[in-house]
Order: structure tokens, then C-alpha cells, then sequence
């Protein structure tokens, strides 16, 4: 099993470690033919709208809704949740439109830089310590999303078929269990 982390902008090297202290490979990629040969993909945080630039410079829209399609697990954090929606309100900026969701950039306001919070998600026992910087939330989802955990403010961990998206990092800190719930998806999708 190979994991591949979108190495155009942003929190890259925090991903691949935390995937490959579970036991399994991961690269960063970020041409169309290192996609092409991946099983899963995580979209890291960073700037969603320099990575979008970027995404369409290197010719990337394609392959990737294409691997989406035929099933391939995505896994989008903060700026990779952006990337992913179908409507981000009140920016005109590239998406892929792949997740039938709303997202509200910096939804915790400006002042807000970063916060952490113990957050209850859908398929895990304990709270989960989940540090948000200058993070979205997911509003107005779709029949077929799947809100696996939520603030006030909005929707913040959410899965759509083979999609997932986190408005948080967990890449940063050392609790694996949501990239585990990924790489469990990458499983099921390499045994179908
Ligand atoms: N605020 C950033 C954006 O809108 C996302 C921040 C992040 O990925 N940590 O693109």
C-alpha cells in the first residue's frame, strides 16, 4: 500500500511521518504520473488558493477527480477540505468539486489564528485533541455527506463516499487515529 501526500504547498512532511509510524509508505507526489500509481491521497493544509494555482499549473484537476472516481481515498485537511468542496462561500477560487459541501474559510474568525479542542468524532471511543489554524468549516452538506464531527460553527471532520475531509490537523500532535480511519478505507478500496 502507497500513500501519496500533495506536495505542492503546505504541512507535508507531518502527514508522511505520521502515515509511515502506522507501518505503511508514504510519498509526497506531485506529478500526474505519481498519482496515477498511489491508493490513497491526502491534501495537506497550508494556502488553499496558492495550492489550487498550483494544482492547475501542474496539470493535476484531471488525474485526480479521475483516481476519486474509480475509488481511490482522498483525504483532505483544512486547505485539502477547501480544495475538495463544491461551493466555498464568498471566494472565487479554484475547487476540484468534488464534495457536495459548503465551506466557510477562516470560520473562526480572523482573530483566531489557531485553537485546540477535544472533539467527539463519529467511530471513536475517546475525545479527539484536534488543533485548528485558521480553519473552515463545512455548511449546507449534502444527503450523501456524512458528518462525523462538528463545532458550533459548523462542520469539521465529514466523509462523502471515498472522501474525507477535516476542517483540523491531526497531523500535528501524535494521537493516529484518524489516519488510521483513512488508511482502513485504503484497505476495503485495495481488496474490492
Ligand atoms: N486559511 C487557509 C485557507 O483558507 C487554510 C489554513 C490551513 O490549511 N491551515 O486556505
Amino acid at each position: 500500500m502507497k500513500i501519496g501526500v500533495l506536495a505542492l504547498q503546505g504541512a507535508v512532511s507531518e502527514h508522511i511521518n505520521m502515515v509511515k509510524s502506522l507501518g505503511v509508505e508514504a510519498i509526497p507526489v506531485k506529478t500526474v504520473e505519481e498519482i496515477k500509481v498511489i491508493d490513497g491521497l491526502i491534501m495537506p493544509g497550508g494556502e488553499s488558493t496558492t495550492m489550487g494555482r498550483l494544482i492547475t499549473k501542474f496539470g493535476l484537476e484531471n488525474v485526480i477527480k479521475e483516481r476519486i472516481k474509480e475509488g481511490m481515498p482522498v483525504y483532505g485537511t483544512c486547505a485539502g477540505m477547501i480544495l475538495l468542496a463544491k461551493r466555498i462561500k464568498n471566494y472565487n477560487q479554484f475547487s476540484l468539486g468534488i464534495l457536495d459541501i459548503t465551506v466557510v474559510r477562516n470560520a473562526f474568525g480572523r482573530q483566531i489564528d489557531s485553537m485546540e479542542v477535544d472533539l467527539q468524532v463519529k467511530g471513536l471511543e475517546d475525545p479527539f485533541h484536534a488543533i485548528f489554524i485558521r480553519a473552515p468549516v463545512a455548511i449546507d452538506l449534502g444527503s450523501d455527506v456524512d458528518a462525523l464531527a462538528s463545532l458550533e460553527e459548523g462542520v469539521v471532520f465529514l466523509k462523502q463516499g471515498n472522501v474525507y475531509a477535516s476542517a483540523f490537523h491531526p497531523e500535528l500532535g501524535n494521537d493516529p487515529r484518524i489516519h488510521k480511519m483513512f488508511i482502513e478505507s485504503v484497505k476495503s478500496f485495495l481488496n474490492k
